[in-house]
């Protein structure tokens, strides 16, 4: 008997159009001969209970959330995970026979990048995250999370700087301060982490990098860099000039992908085939 039914799932956010999880999740249900779709949906803000219902009436089987909706989305879903609650976004959303369950993959993903890239290990680590928005939220709230010893956030804002500090120190033992970024930023001599997770770098911007002394780098630092398109940043070809180990934002990507994939298929996700088409897409294969 032919099942021609396809299973759903996809992505809304506004604008979404340039959001390349598709290639990524297609080529995984492609490698694993699933008849999955991922569909990329242009939602407005105030159309996002709609969409909402929509996926239930469809039956998807999930739906990840970008700009804007990581925030909102939370209003709608019936159980959230309790690192999304204090990351305070979700951008996966897996529905359980109707039950709608909120994750958050992005600092995960990073981990995953970070543990596997460098072999480094968190307990006790002195982090220096750059920018405090959601990304830098959702990384360090996962470091926190996994006994990181110090996490100091550098950001231009002070609201969102103080935010992100009060987060870490009220969910882990972490010690933790702001910094006002203003001038060039020195980075601490007994830092071992250094990560940018401003969106500085991002293409179409490819040669601006964030504002430090990059000669305050030191080899024995692990770099790592949010931004996946280029992945090859202007701020990691510093950090690798003063001989640190470097990572990218395409690891990230991918690796926050294959958790979802994990968690809407029940499957382990052919990340090496993720990562190939991902690498493609952006020319760097
Ligand atoms: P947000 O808009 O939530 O945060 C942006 C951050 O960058 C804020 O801290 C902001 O500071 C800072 N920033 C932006 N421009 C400047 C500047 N000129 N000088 C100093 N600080 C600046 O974005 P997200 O956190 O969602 O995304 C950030 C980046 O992370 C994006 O480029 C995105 O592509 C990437 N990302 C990558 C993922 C991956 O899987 N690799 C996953 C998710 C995001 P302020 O608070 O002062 O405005």
């Amino acid at each position: 008997m032919p099942n021609y039914k396809a299973e759903l799932v996809g992505v809304f956010g506004h604008p979404v159009s340039e959001n390349p999880t598709v290639v990524v999740q297609e080529a995984a249900f492609n490698a694993l001969n699933l008849n999955w779709r991922y569909l990329t949906i242009e939602v407005l803000p105030e159309q996002l209970g709609d969409a909402i219902r929509g996926l239930r009436a469809f039956n998807m089987r999930g739906i990840n959330l970008t700009i804007p909706h990581k925030i909102e989305v939370m209003q709608f879903l019936d159980s959230i995970a309790e690192d999304a609650r204090l990351i305070g976004a979700v951008n996966t959303v897996i529905n359980n026979g109707g039950n709608l369950h909120g994750e958050n993959t992005d600092g995960k993903g990073f981990i995953r990048s970070l543990t596997e890239e460098s072999h480094v290990s968190i307990p006790g680590k002195k982090v220096v995250v750059l920018g405090a928005g959601g990304a830098a939220r959702a990384i360090a709230v996962e470091l926190a999370l996994r006994g990181a010893g110090e996490i100091l956030v550098v950001n231009r804002s002070t609201e969102r700087g103080e935010a992100l500090v009060s987060s870490v120190i009220n969910c882990s033992e972490a010690k933790s301060r702001y910094i006002p970024w203003s001038g060039i930023l020195k980075i601490p001599y007994d830092t071992d982490i250094l990560i940018n997770a401003t969106s500085i770098g991002l293409f179409p911007g490819v040669d601006d990098k964030p504002l430090i002394d990059y000669d305050t780098i030191r080899p024995e630092m692990v770099v790592c860099d949010v931004i996946p398109n280029p992945p090859r940043t202007a701020f990691l070809k510093e950090a690798e000039k003063r001989g640190a180990k470097t990572i990218d934002g395409l690891g990230m990507l991918v690796n926050q992908g294959a958790i979802g994939f994990k968690l809407w298929t029940g499957l382990d996700a052919p990340v090496d085939v993720m990562k190939r088409a991902l690498a493609k897409e952006f020319g760097v294969a």
